[in-house]
């Protein structure tokens, strides 16, 4: 008798997890709420254009998925391209190449700034070697012990805030510390102070956590997402759209069935492994009642950012020379741009460009809300005032919205997503993965190694016999 798998979502995770499992050892069955599978990896339809939900360049953004990203090409991506990665910000209204180069950031700044940033950062090399700097839990203090208050006001602060809508007070250090490293900034301050006394090193050394190129599916993400679908179904896993997850059985440790509404009817599916690859909150609430009140609580400080995406079709081969460009000034809608036509050849029509615009949002709140035509209203109007569009030559528009864009990594929520997990994880045939799953800011390489660890973990356990339905 086949081991019987239920995957909750049909994103990269959830594909990938069936992927992994195939038949005639393991009966798979993908439950997705939505009316197609992709998740947020999937491709926005249009004529002519290749859209994503933001660039989704695949790259290993970790040791351990390097050969997870080497598989996926070679199984799924020989027609991907390489791609360099072209990114900017918008600083001080001036554009400045990422990964920052001294020499641009010290341009960018009048002398009465560069000063005050020095002498703040000087201020802070002396307290530390005078004593420790304490492990601040939040950002702000985090950034402002390491650089200085002058240095935090300069970019990162207000962009942190903008993107995450909550103040760089509240906002971990733990985690955000690690997108900013700590070696990367010094070496960034420290080369322009040395360049400016002529005996730093090479202007050009750069400095990003990032590889530099990535590679990219010609039709976009959703093309590489719809190939591990398909593996997953040449496999024997069968995809249901429009069945939502609605209550789990729980006998005991074990989870025995879901309950999926469809077409109107609740049926419950009955199972021997449940892999989730829903947001951690929404899995929570599947357990209804018999969900501990501590849990629960600590489900409710796992808040996700929202995003709308506002795609501007204009008449011109290209607007800018990036493919992302990033924008933390408050007054200015969107945090970041991407123009995919930069990607290369065959990303747009002949003549023709598309600017996708994070607008980063809670769910339910006013942006969230607007109307469509007022997102892409919004957004012409910030380009007319950088000089970047004309008026009047934005074509048409389109915007699509992701509840779950980024999970919100505030101070204390380290221990509420040990506590949660904890719970879901002491039920031995239930396994939470992926970026919505384990609440986690994390790439797709990362998805498909989550599913790889659960599937192991799953063939694992049917080989020795446990978990099977008796
Ligand atoms: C703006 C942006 C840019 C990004 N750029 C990159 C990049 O350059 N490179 C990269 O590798 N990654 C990138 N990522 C990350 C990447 O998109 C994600 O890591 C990945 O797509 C997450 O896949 P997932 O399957 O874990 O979650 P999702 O894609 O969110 O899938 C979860 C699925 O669960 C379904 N679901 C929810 N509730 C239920 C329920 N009750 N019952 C059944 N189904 C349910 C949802 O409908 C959804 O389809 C980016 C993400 C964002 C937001």
């Amino acid at each position: 008798m086949p081991h019987r798998v239920v995957v909750l979502g049909a994103g990269v995770t959830g594909l990938a997890a069936a992927w992994r499992l195939p038949a005639p050892a393991f009966d798979v069955e993908i439950l997705e709420a939505g009316d197609r599978a992709g998740g947020i990896g999937s491709s926005m339809p249009v004529e002519g254009f290749v859209l994503d939900h933001g660039i989704h360049g695949l790259y290993s953004a970790r040791p351990e998925t390097k050969p997870i990203v080497e598989e996926l090409r070679a199984t799924f991506g020989e027609d991907f391209l390489t791609v360099s990665k072209k990114t900017s910000i918008w600083f001080r209204r001036r554009y400045l190449r990422y990964p920052l180069e001294a020499r641009d950031l010290f341009r960018a700044l009048d002398l009465r700034t560069a000063a005050r940033c020095f002498l703040g950062f000087l201020a802070t090399r002396l307290r530390k070697r005078l004593r420790p700097v304490g492990a601040a839990p939040g950002f702000e203090q985090w950034v402002v012990d390491r650089f200085g208050r002058a240095f935090y006001g300069l970019y990162f602060g207000p962009y942190v805030e903008k993107v995450w809508g909550v103040s760089g007070s509240r906002m971990s250090s733990a985690w955000l510390a690690r997108r900013i490293s700590e070696v990367s900034l010094w070496k960034v301050a420290r080369n322009a102070v040395l360049r400016r006394l002529h005996r730093g090193p090479a202007e050009h050394e750069m400095h990003s956590l990032q590889p530099q190129t990535f590679l990219y599916p010609p039709k976009g993400s959703g093309l590489l997402v719809g190939r591990i679908g398909e593996a997953a179904r040449r496999g024997g896993a069968r995809l249901s759209t429009r069945s939502r997850a609605e209550r789990l059985h729980v006998e005991g440790r074990r989870v025995t069935a879901v309950e999926v509404s469809r077409d109107g009817r609740r049926e419950a599916v009955s199972l021997d492994a449940l892999v989730s690859t829903i947001p951690l909150p929404a899995l929570l609430r599947l357990f209804g009642p018999a969900l501990p009140r501590r849990v629960a609580q600590a489900g409710e400080r796992l808040r996700f950012r929202a995003m709308a995406i506002v795609v501007l079709f204009v008449d011109r081969p290209r607007v800018y020379e990036d493919q992302w460009v990033y924008y933390s000034d408050p007054a200015i809608p969107f945090n970041r741009v991407n123009e995919f036509t930069n990607l290369g050849p065959g990303f747009s029509p002949p003549g023709r460009t598309a600017l996708s615009c994070e607008i980063t949002c809670f769910a339910g709140d006013a942006t969230w809300n607007a109307p469509d035509a007022a997102l892409a209203e919004r957004c012409a109007r910030a380009f007319e005032d950088l000089a970047l569009l004309r008026p009047g030559e934005v074509r048409g528009h389109q915007v699509a919205r992701l509840g779950n864009a980024y999970p919100i990594f505030e101070v204390g929520v380290e221990e509420a997503l040990a506590e949660v997990l904890s719970f879901v994880e002491g039920h031995e045939n239930l396994h939470t993965i992926g970026r919505q799953g384990r609440f986690e800011y994390i790439n797709m390489d990362e998805c498909v190694w989550h599913a790889t660890r659960a599937a192991q973990a799953i063939v694992a356990r049917a080989a020795a016999g446990v978990g099977a339905r008796p």
